[in-house]
């Protein structure tokens, strides 16, 4: 699609039209109306002149104590001051003086006032008002001196236009908004219905998943012109000015209908107005034009107004009731087959070699987003320039998600010999405590060569296809795997390292989630102890029970994860030859994948 922006001029274009008009209005015109030049002179050149008969007209002025004369061709008037001359009046009368009463003409009172009072502050004033309608007119960035004006971007149709093919997976989100493509293309049939479309389709899901992506697929599907603006773009310096660009850009989009407006990130506008002491007066403004705008258009008018959030719960509910965003489309996460297409569709851009398991790659890549799957691409796609092959392989691919979930493999990080042993022991931990709990899925890959994140190694579990449900024991499994690591360093070296906090802090939460929120205490049964507040921003939470409840919680988590460590510790125990013969190989080769690793521990 293609961006169009109006041209717009920099504001030194209208500083140097003011000063070339004051430099026209100083050395022009200011001589003109001073055009009678007076030279000062001592009372010794004026009896000289008066000798040599040099002398035109003369004026005594008594009260200013001066003489304005001139010579005798009159083209200079002089001026100087009394001296007491008791026959200066003969003299003067010999050299043919002309006693005058006015020797410098004055110009009109009327058109000197003219010219110095009135015609600068013409001058001014209108050049203030051409500066701000043109300003006005080149709606730029966000700045003080736009007053208010919406700073949409429009986007027109084009061939190249985002479609719905480019965003892969996402299926019902796009069945979802076919609809508004529909009615867009053919209004009429709903009318004659009586049907009315959505005034407002509000999008949410985690970042990176497609939502912007989608709105302009809705645009280009329908051909029709998309404004697109972001919540934080409404927030001004000035109270009152993001009120007054709410009202320019749904002028702009009546005028334009039918048409699509986006507003991303809505949550920077929309929130929960609270009513708290110094709260954002302007967003509170802002929202509530927004509200009334959204209000003010009649259903049917064509102009559909699609929003993104990843966080719906901190809208305000005005804002979601029937009749303003009254459809919400849930964009999520991609699924499997979902991650799969979205590989594949980024990949159209690059040289593939031959033998690229996308199904692989999507697997491997579990929890992904859309934005990370093209990038994980990307990142293979420039693994490949460096290494000086002209298409992409398997392993690039691979490496690349490595590199997009742990960072780039640490070039000279050098572990000690025992530091490596240990990190492959506490690997093998994890991978063996894995495997050898039924429900819990096998590795995929278990490496000890240090990543920029600063993961010493890690082990990638296979994702064998989507889960929607866990249950108890599923996600006690998982606790007893993240321990798994920290009991095989306490089984081997008898010691504690610091290289588990990240699996402490996993635990821990899973834990804490399985018996404030999952209702799988018995002691709790099904009563919330916490709710997310954030469920698309990495799931903060908040405590909703009393101190005792609290400290009875923390107890019940630590029994739950002890438990689970004493588990792994079981199975380690269980097989410790398995353990000892596969951190031996993992400290030897540093990185296997999990058919080795299956093979070694069925053997
Ligand atoms: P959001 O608005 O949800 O944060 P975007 O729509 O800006 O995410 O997506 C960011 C990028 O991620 C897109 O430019 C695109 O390259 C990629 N992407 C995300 N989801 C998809 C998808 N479903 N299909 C194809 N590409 C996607």
């Amino acid at each position: 699609m293609q961006e169009v922006k109006k041209p717009k001029k920099p504001l030194i274009y209208y500083y140097s039209i003011v000063l070339i008009v004051l430099i026209v209005f100083n050395f022009l015109l200011m001589p003109w109306v001073s055009q009678q030049r007076i030279v000062e002179t001592d009372y010794g050149t004026f009896m000289t002149m008066i000798e040599e008969k040099d002398i035109g007209q003369v004026q005594y002025n008594e009260e200013e104590n001066s003489i304005l004369f001139t010579d005798k061709d009159n083209t200079t008037i002089y001026q100087t001051g009394i001296i007491p001359d008791p026959d200066i009046a003969d003299r003067l009368h010999e050299a043919g003086a002309v006693f005058s009463g006015q020797i410098i003409e004055q110009a009109s009172p009327i058109l000197t006032f003219l010219l110095t009072w009135i015609l600068p502050i013409l001058i001014f004033v209108g050049l203030g008002e051409l500066m701000s309608r043109k300003l006005m007119k080149s709606a730029g960035g966000p700045n003080a001196m736009s007053f208010g004006k919406s700073n949409a971007k429009i986007y027109v149709k084009s061939s190249e236009g985002i479609k719905f093919s480019d965003v892969a997976g996402e299926d019902e989100a796009k069945e979802n908004l076919s609809e508004i493509v529909e009615y867009l293309h053919n209004p009429q049939k709903y009318k004659e219905i009586g049907a009315s479309m959505p005034k407002g389709i509000l999008l949410v899901g985690p970042p990176g998943t497609g939502k912007t992506m989608l709105a302009k697929a809705v645009a280009g599907e329908a051909n029709v012109p998309f404004f697109s603006m972001s919540g934080s773009e409404f927030v001004e310096m000035f109270v009152g000015m993001g009120a007054s660009k709410v009202r320019d850009l749904f002028k702009q989009a009546k005028e334009k209908a039918p048409c699509i407006v986006f507003i991303d990130e809505i949550d920077a506008i929309g929130q929960k107005r609270d009513g708290r002491i110094g709260g954002n007066d302007e967003r509170e403004q802002t929202l509530n034009q927004l509200l009334t705008e959204m209000d003010g258009f009649e259903e049917n008018t064509g102009v559909i107004i699609l929003a993104a959030t990843n966080r719906p719960e901190s809208l305000d509910p005005a804002l979601t009731r029937p009749g303003r965003f009254d459809r919400r489309v849930p964009v999520e996460l991609p699924d499997l087959k979902g991650r799969e297409a979205i590989l594949r569709v980024h990949a159209k851009k690059i040289k593939l070699g031959e033998n690229v398991d996308f199904e692989k790659i999507a697997r491997m890549a579990s929890g992904a987003s859309g934005a990370e799957l093209a990038n994980i691409i990307n990142e293979a796609a420039l693994r490949a320039v460096r290494d000086n092959r002209s298409y992409v392989t398997q392993a690039d691919l691979e490496e690349s998600i490595e590199v997009v979930i742990a960072g780039y493999q640490k070039k000279n990080a050098i572990l000690t010999d025992q530091e490596k042993r240990v990190v492959a022991y506490h690997e093998i931990g994890h991978a063996l405590v894995a495997a050898k709990q039924t429900n819990s899925a096998p590795v995929q890959k278990i490496t000890i060569v240090p990543r920029t994140s600063g993961a010493l190694g890690y082990t990638m579990q296979v994702d064998e296809g989507n889960h929607y449900l866990m249950s108890q024991a599923e996600l006690e499994n998982k606790i007893a795997t993240l321990t798994g690591g920290r009991a095989a360093e306490e089984l081997i070296f008898n010691s504690a390292s610091t290289g588990a906090s990240n699996d402490i802090e996993q635990a821990t939460k899973l834990a804490r989630a399985m018996i404030t929120r999952y209702g799988m205490s018995k002691e709790f049964d099904m009563v919330a102890m916490e709710t997310v507040t954030n469920q698309y921003l990495g799931g903060d939470t908040t405590l909703a029970c009393s101190a005792e409840t609290q400290a009875r919680i923390d107890q019940l988590v630590v029994e739950l994860v002890k438990r689970q460590h004493e588990k792994a510790v079981n199975i380690l125990l269980e097989n410790r030859d398995k353990l000892d013969e596969l951190a031996n190989y993992l400290y030897q080769k540093e990185t296997i994948t999990g058919e080795e690793f299956m093979s070694i521990l069925n053997r």
